[in-house]
């Protein structure tokens, strides 16, 4: 045996090894996908208000205004139009859980595809012909011949 052909072993060997642990990684990206809770899109931000009444002390220069009123904007994707909406100081703690939430699927979603683009290569190079040694083989087999069409 060759030592190419060893080297070739090994990196088969260690090729299906990663293949393995990709999908493995994939299964587990899965489950956390499948264990994804309530999400919504957009950012929260507390915003304070004047009333316009001269005698109250939100009047003052340096007043902060009422509140925080919390308010929820987002990119409506159909048209393209920034939305919102408030959302109530009781409700505040779960949104945020919310929108955290949004960011934990985007990020699995990227993991995912980052690892079945990987996957896709490992099998990709495991399938991977080996070159031809003999140039009579390969005369041989780049025959061309035409392929039957297939009739609809
Ligand atoms: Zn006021």
């Amino acid at each position: 045996m060759s030592v190419s052909y060893f080297r070739k072993q090994i990196e088969l060997n260690m090729a299906t090894q990663t293949h393995d642990t990709l999908v493995e990684q994939r299964g587990q990206l899965l489950q956390a996908l499948a264990g994804i809770g309530d999400l919504r899109q957009g950012s929260l931000r507390a915003q304070y208000r004047r009333c316009g009444k001269p005698n109250c002390h939100c009047a003052r220069e340096d007043a902060q205004g009422h509140g925080p009123y919390w308010l929820l904007t987002w990119l409506d994707r159909k048209t393209g139009k920034s939305r919102g909406r408030t959302i109530p100081p009781g409700a505040v703690e779960q949104t945020q859980a919310q929108l955290a939430e949004h960011q934990r699927l985007r990020a699995l979603v990227r993991e995912l595809v980052e690892v079945s683009d990987r996957i896709c290569d490992a099998r990709l190079d495991a399938n991977k012909p080996a070159a031809p040694e003999k140039r009579g083989d390969f005369t041989r087999r780049s025959r061309n011949r035409s392929r039957p069409r297939s009739s609809t």
